[in-house]
């Protein structure tokens, strides 16, 4: 897609979202507000936020990159006219360091994947729970007599207690994913600790269990963050292969190619269950099938998470 028309649409978008909190009363403070631009539209979060400092040190690695003959024959992919496919790999490099080094320095809090030696693999859908998605998933692995770790947002658990409560019935794993999908990186010690409280006492009220898992929206959370979660007996978990179902609403082939690109043993696989108003997760709908055939024909083992991390789910 065009840069010029992602720009429109993110205009669009959080002209839309401040309306519409606009329209809800005074509650409605100006950090909620930016978290629900966020929220609307997640693939344009990253352009939105800082796209201008993205291109600079995008043109920098890329100055880089034609310098190393080596990284260019890894990439098979060029660049693109507007650029966006350099921007794109800029930030999943950047991410996957931090996230590397993250990992290094709380092993076994912050995790993005099993252990490579065992052929098992997680499914995990955010977003949780939607009554526009989430029952299509979870019909679909009763079906195949799968199980997989569902990541819930606070206040929509609230609005849509009963799928909390089947999503459990039917043997998934319910783990935390803030309260309504705030950059957890950007916010101070207290309301960081309210989002994880919060959501933990509302899938407490519904299903009785308190969650080990913590997946922060966008995989953002702050070192010191993680720091809190280890002391207060939270594991942090994030993935390996991004099906990018949540970009420009792709096609069930889309989203099992992109899974297929960094697919190995261990991997924790990122899907949603759930999206904002303009979301349509119908390639994620269409592709689970094809992907619980494809995994099993491959050989894996499709476990929860804390099965595949040898933990417990739940506090
Ligand atoms: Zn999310």
């Amino acid at each position: 897609m065009p840069t010029l028309q992602i720009l429109l649409r993110v205009i669009i978008s959080v002209t839309l979202a401040t309306g519409i909190l606009a329209g809800a009363g005074p509650s409605a403070s100006a950090s909620s507000v930016s978290e629900a631009a966020t929220w609307l539209l997640e693939p344009a979060k990253q352009q939105l936020t800082n796209n201008k400092t993205k291109q600079k040190q995008s043109a920098v690695r890329q100055n880089k990159k034609n310098t190393n003959p080596k990284q260019n024959r890894k990439k098979p992919k060029k660049t693109t006219r507007s650029g966006k496919r350099n921007i794109k790999q800029g930030n999943k490099r950047r991410e996957d360091m931090s996230w590397v080094h993250m990992q290094q320095k709380y092993p076994g809090t912050f995790v993005m994947s099993g252990s490579r030696d065992m052929r098992s693999v997680s499914l995990t859908f955010d977003d949780a729970p939607d009554p526009r998605v989430t029952p299509d998933i979870l019909d679909t692995l009763s079906r195949y007599h799968i199980r997989a770790t569902f990541f819930i947002v606070g206040d929509r658990a609230a609005k849509h207690p009963e799928l909390v409560k089947r999503i459990m019935r039917e043997g998934h794993v319910i783990g935390n994913h803030s309260y309504n999908h705030a950059v957890l990186s950007k916010l101070a010690p207290a309301q960081f600790q309210q989002q994880i409280w919060k959501t933990d006492g509302i899938i407490k009220r519904i299903v009785g269990v308190s969650p080990r898992l913590v997946r922060p929206p966008y995989g953002e959370m702050k070192p010191h963050q993680i720091a809190w979660g280890k002391q207060n007996g939270f594991t942090v978990v994030n993935w390996d292969v991004d099906s990018e179902d949540w970009r420009n609403n792709p096609s069930s082939a889309r989203v099992l190619a992109n899974i297929k690109k960094t697919l190995q043993p261990g991997s924790i696989i990122l899907q949603h269950a759930g999206g904002g108003d303009k979301q349509d997760l119908s390639g994620t709908i269409h592709a689970l099938p094809l992907l619980i055939e494809m995994l099993q024909g491959k050989g894996y083992d499709i476990v929860t998470l804390p099965e595949l991390l040898g933990r417990k789910a739940y506090r």
